[in-house]
C-alpha cells in the first residue's frame, strides 16, 4: 500500500521584504510536505497514472529519466508500494558500469530495474514513448507495460496537477500562482485548474526552452482537455545557466531564504521559482496588491 498523502497540502503566508518592498503578498504552498516517499510534484502527476494503470490492469510500470531522476525515484517508490513492477531506463550507458549513486540506489532499493540507453538511444525512446506501445527496441523488450513519458507529464499529470489550485481558497484577479517549468506538466495542471481572473507562472529551470516548453503545455492542454488556455505564461529569464547549475547568488539566496522562514528549499526547481519572484517582484513586474503563491514542489536532495 502507499502510505497516505497529506491532502489539502499547508498553505502558509510568507512574510519577507523583498515583496513585502514591492507591495507583493507571497504565500507557499507546501507540497514538499505531500508524501514521504513520492514528493510534491511527482505525486501529483503519479496519482491518476497509477489509478489508470491498476484500473487498466497493468503490472508494470516503465518510464525514464536521468541518474538524478526524482521521477525515477518517485515512480520506483510507487510502483513497488503498490506491487507493481518498474524499469528505469536511465540515459547514460556509461552508468552500467559504475557504483550506482544515491539517486539510482535508492530506485533499485525501491524495487526498479533500470536499463542504461547511450544517449542517442535514450531520445529515441522518449521520443517513441507517447502512446502506451512504444515502438523503440528497449521498451518492446519490456512487454506491455504502462509507459509514462520522461518527468512524468502526460495528460493524466496535468490533471492531477490541477488539484493544486484546487485547494487554494478564494483565488481572483490579483493572484498569480507559480510554479518551477522542467517539463510543463506541473504548470499545465496549474493554468487548467484555475478559476477565471486568477493566472499561472511558470519560472523555467533548463535554457533555450523558449517556444518549445510552451509548446509542451499547450500540447498537454489539448491532450487533457481538448483545448488552450490563456491564464499563464513561462518565464525564461531565471534558469540560472542551464538544468541543475545552481550559480552563488542563487546559493546565497536560498540560504538566506531557509534562514529566515524555516523552509528547506531544493535548489534546481524550488530555489529557482522563489529566486525569479524576488527579482521579478523587485523589478515591478507584478502590480502592488498581486499575491503569489509559489508552489514548494518538492524536497531539498538528501545529499
Ligand atoms: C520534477 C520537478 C519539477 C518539474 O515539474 P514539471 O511538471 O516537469 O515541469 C519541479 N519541481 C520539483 C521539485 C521537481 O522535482
Amino acid at each position: 500500500m502507499l502510505e497516505a498523502a497529506l491532502l489539502p497540502t499547508p498553505l502558509v503566508d510568507c512574510t519577507d521584504e523583498a515583496f513585502a518592498r514591492a507591495g507583493v503578498e507571497l504565500r507557499l504552498k507546501r507540497d514538499d510536505l505531500l508524501h514521504p516517499t513520492v514528493p510534491g510534484n511527482k505525486w501529483r502527476k503519479l496519482a491518476p497514472n497509477l489509478a489508470a494503470a491498476v484500473e487498466r490492469g497493468h503490472t508494470r510500470l516503465l518510464t525514464f529519466g536521468g541518474a538524478y531522476s526524482t521521477h525515477l525515484r518517485a515512480v520506483a517508490a510507487a510502483a513497488g508500494a503498490l506491487g507493481l513492477e518498474s524499469v528505469g531506463l536511465v540515459r547514460g550507458e556509461e552508468l552500467a558500469d559504475r557504483p550506482r549513486n544515491w539517486s539510482l540506489r535508492a530506485a533499485e532499493a525501491a524495487g526498479m530495474r533500470l536499463e542504461f540507453l547511450t544517449r542517442a538511444a535514450y531520445r529515441e525512446a522518449t521520443g517513441r514513448a507517447e502512446g502506451e506501445d512504444g515502438a523503440a527496441d528497449p521498451l518492446r523488450r519490456w512487454g506491455p507495460c504502462l509507459v509514462l513519458p520522461e518527468g512524468g507529464s502526460n495528460a493524466l499529470a496535468a490533471v492531477g496537477a490541477a488539484a493544486i489550485p484546487a485547494e487554494l481558497p478564494d483565488l481572483g484577479e490579483r493572484d498569480v500562482v507559480c510554479c518551477p517549468v522542467g517539463t510543463g506538466g506541473t504548470l499545465a495542471g496549474i493554468a487548467a485548474g484555475l478559476p477565471a481572473g486568477a493566472r499561472a507562472l511558470g519560472v523555467a529551470v533548463l535554457r533555450g526552452g523558449e517556444g518549445y516548453l510552451e509548446e509542451e503545455v499547450a500540447r498537454l492542454h489539448r491532450a487533457a482537455y481538448g483545448r488552450g488556455f490563456d491564464n499563464w505564461r513561462i518565464d525564461h529569464g531565471h534558469h540560472g545557466g542551464g538544468y541543475g547549475k545552481v550559480p552563488a547568488e542563487l546559493a546565497g539566496f536560498a540560504e538566506r531564504f531557509e534562514r529566515r522562514h524555516g523552509v528547506p528549499l531544493e535548489r534546481r526547481y524550488v530555489a529557482k521559482l522563489l529566486a525569479a519572484l524576488a527579482d521579478l517582484a523587485a523589478a515591478g513586474a507584478f502590480p502592488r496588491g498581486t499575491r503569489l503563491t509559489a508552489v514548494v514542489t518538492g524536497l531539498p536532495d538528501p545529499e
